[in-house]
């Protein structure tokens, strides 16, 4: 059954939600969800955002462009982003990716739809796809971490999930190990549409899922495969956004 990988992985999964309490990944407090409420209201806050790539702004600038996004505009069309990448919740996004725990998503999901639902003025997207990973990440890791967060986020705001409409061509470095100048050339190329994904993106407003954001470069080269295949918009729903450094 190679098509559907998850199925088999899933179902352990459940039954072992079903017969252990859950403990708080923050602050370890038993509970029915990943994070508890205590932990979500402490730490998980709307700020002001510039609306196309969620980098923060001052209050005063709440719904306008920033600077860097009027100066050269990004090939996508927004960004929303349910927090910072800063302590404590970048562990979070840690142990999705490196640590398997898997049970975060949906509730990264679930803060996700309410950023995405109490975004001021935010289109939906028509059909949603995580960022893709390389044939060999994807094979090192077991899971899309991207793919973890879309799929739930998908069925919470009742969007299409669309995980195959790009795919990674080339494998690249992780971007947090690039040094800042030079994260838009390692990610240049790195994606393509997939074959026969044409005729899902044209006229239509894609969005574009990834649990972490940092420089907007690989956001910007999938958005840029998109815009070239016709799509009409492109707004990237991520997770936690990492503020520029000043
Ligand atoms: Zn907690
Ligand atoms: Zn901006």
């Amino acid at each position: 059954m190679p098509a559907c990988p998850h199925r088999w992985r899933s179902w352990p999964r459940a039954l072992l939600r079903a017969l252990l309490p859950s403990a708080c990944a923050l602050c370890g407090a038993a509970g029915t969800d990943a994070v508890c409420a205590g932990c979500e209201r402490a730490y998980v806050g709307a700020r002001p955002r510039c609306p196309c790539c969620a980098n923060p702004v001052g209050p005063l600038d709440a719904g306008r462009r920033c600077g860097a996004c009027l100066a050269a505009p990004p090939a996508f069309d927004a960004t929303v982003a349910a927090c910072d990448y800063a302590a404590p919740l970048d562990g979070l996004v840690l142990q999705l990716k490196f640590g398997a725990r898997l049970a975060l998503a949906p509730w990264m999901a679930r803060v996700l739809r309410d950023s995405a639902l109490g975004a001021p003025g935010l289109a939906l997207p028509e059909l949603l796809c995580p960022v893709p990973l390389g044939a060999r990440r994807l094979a090192e890791r077991g899971y899309n971490q991207a793919l973890e967060v879309a799929r739930p986020l998908g069925a919470v705001l009742g969007i299409a999930l669309a995980p195959r409409l790009a795919l990674r061509v080339l494998e690249t470095q992780a971007q947090s190990g690039i040094a800042p100048g030079a994260r838009r050339n390692n990610v240049r190329g790195a994606f393509a549409l997939a074959p026969g994904a044409c005729e899902r993106v044209r006229g239509r407003h894609v969005g574009v899922v990834d649990d972490v954001m940092t420089s907007g470069h690989t956001l910007d080269a999938l958005a840029a495969v998109f815009k070239k295949a016709g799509a009409a918009r492109v707004t990237n729903i991520v997770f936690a956004r990492t503020p520029p450094h000043a």
